[in-house]
């Protein structure tokens, strides 16, 4: 019997008894301008969110936002070709463009929708993406519908990448990456993928969703930090829904990829255009993000304080110097203890389990923000020494 019910609860059964059924919490409120938040009725601090420069609750964005939807209302009303592309979209992409140093940009609704935009318009049948294996998930479902040979080299892993290369091809080659991986919060050898595409005449396309905004003197992301010309990196991806603050995802380059992307793919012609008051909102924001240069200052001088007292504590830390830092528990059931632990204690941090990270390396993925005071740094040290001193973790 093929019952609806009968599957629904078959499914629900199998991910419980595998340890991995996900449960939403409801955050009641935030606290505007700190890394605050209710959640079961109580305060908490937030130490999982992407809001890496404090952004997202910052009033003079609020304040754009509500101006903003005085003038447009709430709804875009259609797609971008249709009718919904309105002027303040046009305005975002414009100053993206000019910030990111490519001649267009193109506003997607999400980073996913963008990852499958590049994946599914560009590509032609005969052609082939090789991706890291830990890039995020939308990066490699991009590549798996993107209807062409799909491959994966170990991360990180050049020399793999180049033996996947110098393998006989007659169509494109696409190479994705995430500029910083989204679970372990290292950086990918941009430099060295860029030198491995120049000689096999293949595509670089760098996901920066964690390193834009955060990374770089100016916050122009990953591709800034190590020097890369959009000559070495033609393909650029940005999400706005993490160090902006914001929502939805840009996809920068040469004015073909963009007229491209414009023309063919199915994630941008197909959806309705996000709503113009939160394009308006979302300029002031990317105006922020690139004049308070202090919040990533401060960023960092966190990022080096964390790493500096988890280190004497012990702690499985990654190789990571960007604000994603994770700790390493294994087992899947041992990182949702801690979690659960250290949410009683009034500090919110997820458990990472697969398949969003591979099997055996569950884990505690820690980030920071500008938003994050000195005494909540200090709460955090103290609550993960506890943890430690209780055999939960390390
Ligand atoms: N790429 C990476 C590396 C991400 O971490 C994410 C989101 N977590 C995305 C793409 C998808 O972006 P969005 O949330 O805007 O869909």
């Amino acid at each position: 019997m093929n019952s609806l019910s009968g599957r629904l609860s078959s499914m629900l059964s199998a991910t419980q008894a595998a340890g991995r059924l996900r449960r939403r919490r409801v955050v009641e409120s935030r606290l505007a301008g700190t890394a605050r938040a209710r959640i079961d009725g109580r305060e908490v601090l937030v130490f999982c969110s992407n809001d890496y420069l404090g952004l997202a609750g910052d009033a003079r964005i609020g304040e754009a936002l509500v101006q903003a939807a005085r003038t447009w209302g709430l709804g875009s009303g259609a797609s971008h070709l249709v009718s919904g592309h309105s002027r303040e979209h046009h305005a975002l992409e414009e100053e993206l463009a000019e910030f990111l140093g490519r001649p267009r940009a193109l506003l997607f609704s999400t980073g996913y929708m963008a990852n499958l935009a590049v994946g599914s318009a560009l590509l032609q049948p005969g052609d082939r993406v090789i991706e890291d294996r830990l890039n995020h998930a939308s990066l490699l479902d991009a590549g798996r519908l993107s209807g062409t040979r799909f491959a994966r080299y170990a991360h990180g892993d050049v020399p793999a990448l180049e033996r996947e290369l110098s393998a006989p091809h007659e169509g494109a080659t696409l190479v994705a990456s995430d500029g910083v991986f989204s679970m372990d919060g290292d950086l990918a050898p941009l430099s060295a993928l860029a030198e491995a595409c120049r000689r096999r005449d293949a595509w670089l396309f760098v996901d920066d969703a964690h390193g834009f905004g955060v990374l770089g003197a100016q916050g122009r992301g990953s591709v800034e930090l190590e020097g890369l010309t959009a000559e070495d990196v033609p393909v650029l991806m940005c999400t706005l829904g993490k160090a902006v603050g914001a929502s939805g995802a840009v996809v920068a380059g040469a004015p073909d990829l963009v007229e491209v992307l414009i023309q063919r793919a199915r994630t941008y012609m197909f959806t309705t255009a996000l709503p113009p008051a939160v394009a308006a909102a979302t300029r002031v924001a990317v105006r922020l993000c690139r004049e308070e240069g202090w919040r990533r200052e401060r960023l960092r001088d966190l990022v080096a304080r964390f790493r500096r007292e988890a280190g004497t504590l012990g702690l499985r830390l990654l190789d990571s110097h960007t604000p994603i830092q994770p700790i390493l528990i294994g087992e899947e059931r041992a990182a949702v203890a801690a979690s659960e632990a250290l949410l009683d204690a009034g500090l919110w941090i997820a458990a990472i389990r697969p398949p969003a990270v591979p099997k055996g390396s569950s884990r505690l993925r820690i980030t920071l923000s500008a938003a994050h005071c000195d005494a909540d740094l200090d709460r955090l040290m103290e609550e993960l020494s506890r943890l430690v001193r209780q055999g939960l973790l390390a």
